[in-house]
Order: C-alpha cells, then structure tokens, then sequence
C-alpha cells in the first residue's frame, strides 16, 4: 500500500464535486435535475475571443511561451490594473492555467508549515505552520491551499452580519495579530455575492499595515457587480506593496475551460512564484493567452450584457425566495446567494437532490452552517423551476 504524504491526507475532496457528481449520478438514471451547485457563468465565450483563439492556433502560437506570460498578456494586463489605480508593471505579472493556480503558487511561496519553520528559524516556538485568516463563509479552495502548504488556520465569521465585512472589522481584529502571515479577501464573494465596502478595504488595509500582514486580494468576480463599483485592494494607500491581485477569465469571460488567470505582486514576490510555477505547469496555454488579450481588450458589451443577465435574475430569485417568505442577504455582486436552511445543511442539501431534484452546496462547506448555496448562473426558467420545486417538497 502507498505511504501517502501528510499534505494530501489533510485535504479533503471538494464538496462542490461531490454534489455535482451527485447530479450527475441522478440525470444518467434519467432525472431531471436543476444543478445550482456550479460556480460556472452558462453563456458562451465572446465569438471574438473564440475567434483571436483559433487564428493564434493557425497562426502557429503552439509551443511554449517564456514562464511567466507573453509579453503582449502580460502588459495588457498591467495596463488593465493601472486602469484599476494600481501602479503596475508587466514584470509584476505571472500568467497561470485558471486563477487557481495563481493563488496555490502564492500559498507555497508565502505559507511555511511546522517543520519548515523550525528549519528556518533555527528552531519553532509556536507547534503551528504560518498563519491564514479567513472571512466565512470563504471559497473551498483557500482552507485546501492552506492546508496543503502546511499553515494553520483562523477564520472569521461574516455571517452574522449579513456576510458584510465592514461590521465585521472588530471581529477580523481580534483574529489578527503579528503572527499572522496572510488573509485572504474575496470580493465580490463566492459564496455570498456580498461586496465589501470601501471603510471595509480601509480597516483591512489599516490591520495588514499595523501586522505586516500579506494579503491576497481575490478579485475574480470583479466585473460582476450589480450598480456598485469593486474598487482593488492593492490601490489603496499603502496596500500595494503587500497585496498579491488575484483575476481570470474565467467569470468575467466566461472562459472557465480556456484555463487562464493571473497573480500580480510586488517583484519580489513574483520572482519567488516563477520558480514554482516555472517547474510546474511551464506556462498558461499559447493561444489560450492571445485569446486572453482579445478578451481583455475587446468584450465591453459581452460583458455587459452577461452582468444585466445576472442581475435579472438575482433580483428574480430574490423576489421568489421573498413570495415563501424566505428572506435571503442578497449581495450586489458574483452569481451566489447564500439561502438560510436548517442548522444541518448537509441533510438539507442532500435531501433537496434526492426529494427535489435541485442541486446546491451546503454552507458548511465554506465554513457557514446552515446555509445552502445557490449558483444563479441558469437561465430563468430553471431558476423558476428551481424555487417551485423545493417549495412543493416543503424545503422553503
Ligand atoms: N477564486 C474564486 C473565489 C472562485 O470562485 C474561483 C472559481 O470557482 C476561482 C478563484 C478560480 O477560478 P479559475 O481557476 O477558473 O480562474
């Protein structure tokens, strides 16, 4: 048998997978299931960007690109962030395969566990590897990569208020301290669709400076907000030099297949990740990232369009939920809402796919019982069907 390594038994398989492996179970035996549990935008890519896409490949753009990008992504990028009030360069980007992978290369470069800390150190006071806080409800993958990288973890509770930050500044305080190595904001969120405030970006930059704290700003949802503008966290004063700019495709673009995304950090920072991404994956896909300028320069109205879809329906959903007197915190942001249930959202979850044929994600599954998440990235009608349903099975 295999003496598996500690990093993958601390980890435990996405629950996102596990229901929609769930769904998919139950469609092959020939039910109709409404599958709310995807973080995945349901229009096509822009023709454009699709066009760009095949014309790189004609074009011969199949080989590997230099590690860290092709020049014309990389400052297209930086020009999109200087846009956005951050003072960037393009050797202060990393292309990645998905902003996934930028933010599990910003984990192994920033995130020591016990025994490397010891080493380093000469010697560990503290039994704990470096120290990640987290705003709950937080996205599955932050607690799987900083696990992985061996740090332990503090989280802080947004729930209470709606899943706002602001209220929740003198909460996030009392977690900070000089021990703390990284926190990780996500806004607009999955899986709230809550967007923070500007006094929420202030208060998180005024407890970073006074820890030394590295944050990473995940701001993948940015072009998804509904009347409220996502400023990035790496603009505000004194925030750039400690803030590692998390984006992709994949939402923004609907590009979730094309595998493209970005980390952007101070130099110093960046120079540390090439390595690790550099003996990794190589680079992002070559025509994949010709494909990405495209979308970054030309797709205004595509993306446009998709956030007015959104909106339509989140305030659809909302106006439902509220006819069966469910009172839902609507966030202004992303395609998530995140429905109250009961206390054992597990058994609700897997109870409204069984009886209702509905597919959602329990919100302990991001550190919030008692939630269920909604993904309302489905055309109206399903989202229609969706409500009716778990109101005949008596789920609302
Ligand atoms: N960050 C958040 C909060 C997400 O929801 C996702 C995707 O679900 C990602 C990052 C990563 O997306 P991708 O790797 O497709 O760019």
């Amino acid at each position: 048998s295999f003496d598996f390594a500690a990093r993958v038994e601390r980890v435990e398989p996405s629950a996102t997978l596990a229901i929609s492996n769930k769904a998919s179970e139950l469609e092959a035996a020939g039910v109709d299931v409404v599958d709310l549990s995807v973080g995945e935008p349901d229009f096509p890519t822009p023709e454009n960007v699709v066009a760009a896409g095949k014309e790189a490949m004609d074009a011969g753009h199949t080989g590997y690109t230099p590690s860290n990008g092709i020049p014309q992504l990389r400052e297209a990028i930086a020009e999109k962030l200087r846009g956005d009030g951050i003072d960037a360069e393009s050797d202060e980007v990393i292309v990645t395969p998905g902003g996934k992978q930028a933010l599990y290369e910003t984990f192994q470069t920033l995130i020591d566990g016990v025994d490397e800390r010891g080493s380093s150190a000469g010697g560990t006071s503290s039994r704990a590897g470096d120290e990640v806080v987290l705003l709950d409800p937080a996205w599955v993958s932050y607690e799987a990569m900083a696990k992985l990288s061996g740090g332990s973890l503090n989280r802080v509770d947004t729930a209470p208020y709606d899943f706002q930050l602001e209220p929740a500044l003198d909460d996030l305080a009392a977690a900070v301290s000089d021990d703390t190595e990284l926190l990780v904001v996500n806004s607009p969120s999955n899986p709230t669709g809550a967007v923070y405030t500007e006094a929420a970006f202030e208060g998180v930059r005024d407890l970073a400076v006074e820890h030394d704290i590295t944050v990473i700003s995940d701001e993948i949802y940015q072009r998804i907000t509904y009347g409220v503008d996502q400023p990035s966290l790496a603009a505000f004063d004194g925030m750039e030099d400690r803030t590692v700019t998390i984006n992709g495709f994949s939402k923004a673009y609907s590009m979730t297949g094309w595998r493209l995304g970005y980390l952007h950090a101070p130099e110093s920072l960046v120079s540390q990740a090439a390595k690790l991404h550099s003996h990794s994956v190589s680079c992002a896909v070559n025509f994949v990232q010709h494909a990405g300028v495209e979308a970054l320069e030309n797709t205004d109205e595509a993306v446009t369009e998709m956030r007015e879809a959104f909106r339509e329906r989140r305030d659809m959903l909302a106006d439902l939920f509220a006819d069966h007197d469910v009172d839902v915190p609507v966030g202004d942001g992303a395609f998530y809402m995140m429905l109250p249930v009961d206390d054992d959202d597990q058994s609700w979850c897997a109870g409204a796919i069984e009886d209702a044929h509905v597919a959602t994600v329990p919100g302990s599954a991001f550190g919030s019982p008692g939630y269920a998440r909604i993904s309302y990235a489905a055309s109206e009608e399903r989202l229609r069907e969706a409500v009716d349903r778990l109101a005949t099975e008596g789920y609302l």
